[in-house]
């Protein structure tokens, strides 16, 4: 609600699409050349996980790499191009609706349409353990790539055993004096050529198996040691280090719309088959606020792509009056 008690509310969209990573634009991409004018409410931090990464390698179409934040801003540019619209403003509450007008409010500002995107992605996982949250940004980092350099010839220890774990403590190793990977099991999940890269780096020593329990500050209020406690509980001991970086996998991002469309135990949206469509008619989900398998650049933006042409049947149909269980979209035209 605004000072005076009201809500700016704008006109009925076409298509709303929540989020700004590879998924959310490459929707818009399509549904902007398909003339359907979306909205996207991109996020105050606008292009997703991308934003924190330096080189992707693997984004076809880019022989020599790209950078990631280069990237996110090419495919935000290529849908502005066809006219999408952006608010970079983080989405504050959504009501979704079976087949009705969809709402996402940004603030005091309601926006209203016909079908909504979500395409929130996903955040990184946090251990839930004391000092996490309070020497995030003083030590502890959930990312390696984008922090690493900080830890110039400072002892760090990375957390995890999947292949985030390897690749931050390889990354971060170039940096480093001396890197403890810390993993709750004696095996590693991480793929065999990310696990034996990082384990044949002499500069990396691996302690398991033993969980943090603790990141301890110092007078400062800097990290100054990670208590580990070994996975039986039969040990206890303090880490020193400069740095700690967590990278013990993801979480969807879908608190906004938890309780209103069909989600996993993890809390990642549902989709029938390998459409986007939820359970709600009107409401698509993509990239890896779905995906917890691949989790690649290329995967959402594919999925951003199956998104919009979703959404782009259901706006058809159901214009045309035909059931939504009609939905075929096998007579589409794409343009
Ligand atoms: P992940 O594969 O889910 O691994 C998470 C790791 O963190 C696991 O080893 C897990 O231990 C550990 N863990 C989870 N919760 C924990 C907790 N509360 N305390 C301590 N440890 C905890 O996640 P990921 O490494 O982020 O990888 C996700 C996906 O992205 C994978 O498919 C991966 O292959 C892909 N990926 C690929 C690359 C690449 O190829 N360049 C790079 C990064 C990620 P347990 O093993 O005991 O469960």
């Amino acid at each position: 609600m605004s000072e005076n008690g009201t809500e700016n509310a704008t006109g009925v969209e076409n298509l709303v699409i929540v989020g700004g990573g590879p998924a959310g634009y490459t929707a818009a991409l399509y549904a902007s050349r398909a003339n359907l004018d979306p909205l996207v409410i991109e996020g105050f931090k606008w292009g997703g996980q991308l934003q924190d990464t330096t080189d992707v390698e693997n984004f076809p179409g880019f022989p020599e790499g790209i950078m990631g934040p280069e990237l996110m801003t090419n495919i935000r540019a290529q849908a502005e191009r066809f006219g999408t619209r952006f608010v970079t403003d983080d989405a504050t509450r959504v009501e979704l609706s079976d087949g009705g007008i969809q709402k996402v409010w940004v603030g005091d500002t309601l926006y209203q349409a016909r079908a909504v995107i979500l395409a929130m992605g996903a955040e990184p996982r946090r251990i839930g353990i004391p000092g996490e949250m309070e020497l995030m940004g003083r030590g502890v980092s959930t990312c390696g790539v984008c922090d690493g350099a900080f830890f110039r010839d400072k002892s760090v220890a990375v957390i995890g055993g999947g292949d985030s774990a390897m690749e931050d403590a390889t990354f971060v190793s170039k940096f480093a004096s001396d890197l403890t990977l810390v993993h709750r099991r004696d095996e590693f999940r991480a793929s065999e050529i990310m696990t034996e890269r990082a384990l044949q780096n002499e500069r990396i020593n691996v302690k398991t198996p033993y969980v943090p329990v603790e990141f301890v500050p110092d007078e400062s209020g800097k990290l100054a040691a990670v208590r580990l406690r070994k996975a039986d509980g039969s040990d206890e001991e303090l880490l020193e280090v400069d740095g700690a970086f967590i990278a013990i996998g993801h979480v969807p991002r879908s608190e906004l719309v938890q309780g209103q469309v069909e989600t996993d135990d993890e809390g990642y949206v549902l989709v029938d088959g390998d459409s986007t469509r939820t359970n709600l008619r009107g409401v698509f989900a993509i990239g890896d606020l779905v995906d917890r398998t691949y989790r690649q650049a290329i995967t959402a933006a594919g999925s951003g792509c199956k998104g919009a042409l979703d959404a782009e049947w259901y706006l058809r149909d159901s214009e045309a009056g035909i059931a939504p269980a009609d939905q075929s979209g096998q007579e589409l035209e794409t343009v």
